[in-house]
């Protein structure tokens, strides 16, 4: 599942591929991909001959300002969920490497004749039109719930400590919240617990000064150097190129179960906590 660097990454992709190419045509190939206006022809209408001026990142979702003759045309939101992806089709691609997959949802032209493809195996992925002057989250419901960027200064120690205070809830289904911190999912949050030395079943509110310190530290250092190395191979994930990003390589817990801990040999354990999958080191992680 993509998380924030593997969605920072799309977005790069889109801001260095898509900007100022006005939208020729869009072919919405499966309805429930786009999640507003309800209509999927009022979507296409909505976006068709605008421009996207910039791409945004909130969390998980990606944000591209509209533009339809130099004038604000509001929002094109997207959410790639489970597997949501996209890919850039040339013109100049052989007619085998364009033709559609059977898990296309939406199908965008440009201009210049290129084609932004929104792939999505299972099919979770949702787009939305934000009109203009409408705020983002009257019609994108799910960002109203957001907490803090993890790169933002709003996001320390101090309000870790804030936000978990009494809180029995164990500190590896807090992370997965995205009212507590925005953009984190399950690799990022393994691997930022093992590296902050926290066991993931933890009471939150149990954590002290220096664990909550550790955590800040080790979450936004891990969520930087994946940025850095272009998301991870663990998912269907691929940037826009078709790529798979390489942090997969240096993980040190995650999907790891079973194989020596790269720091102390000690077998890497999975758990069931909060209905997801838990890796980590029974040596160094307390
Ligand atoms: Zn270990």
């Amino acid at each position: 599942m993509p998380e924030l660097p593997e969605v920072e990454t799309v977005r790069r992709g889109l801001e260095q591929q898509t900007l100022h190419l006005p939208i020729a045509r869009i072919e919405v190939l499966r309805a429930r991909a786009v999640a507003s206006p309800p209509d999927p022809d009022a979507f296409a209408a909505a976006l068709v001959h605008c421009s996207v001026v910039a791409w945004h990142r909130r969390g998980k979702y990606l944000i591209g300002e509209l533009h339809r003759h130099n004038q604000p045309a509001g929002h094109w939101g997207v959410h790639l969920r489970m597997t949501g992806q996209f890919q850039l089709v040339r013109q100049s691609d052989s007619a085998c490497a364009s033709a559609p997959c059977p898990h296309t949802r939406v199908r965008i032209w440009t201009a210049d004749g290129n084609e932004l493809r929104f792939v999505d195996v299972r099919s979770f992925g949702q787009m939305w039109w934000v009109p203009p002057g409408a705020a983002l989250d009257s019609v994108i419901t799910g960002m109203g719930k957001l907490g803090p960027e993890p790169f933002s200064d709003s996001f320390d120690a101090t309000y870790l400590q804030r936000a978990l205070q009494g809180s029995q809830r164990p500190i590896k289904t807090a992370l997965l919240d995205q009212s507590l911190v925005a953009g984190v999912g399950n690799i990022y949050a393994d691997e930022s617990l093992f590296a902050a030395g926290i066991r993931p079943d933890t009471p939150s509110g149990r954590l002290n000064g220096r664990q909550l310190n550790n955590l800040h530290t080790a979450l936004v250092d891990v969520l930087q150097r994946s940025i850095g190395a272009g998301g991870t191979t663990f998912s269907d994930f691929r940037d826009l190129s078709g790529t798979n990003g390489n942090y997969g390589g240096v993980a040190l817990v995650y999907r790891r179960t079973g194989q020596p801990c790269r720091h102390c040999g000690t077998p890497i354990r999975r758990d069931r906590l909060g209905g997801r999958s838990s890796h980590w080191c029974p040596d160094c992680q307390h």
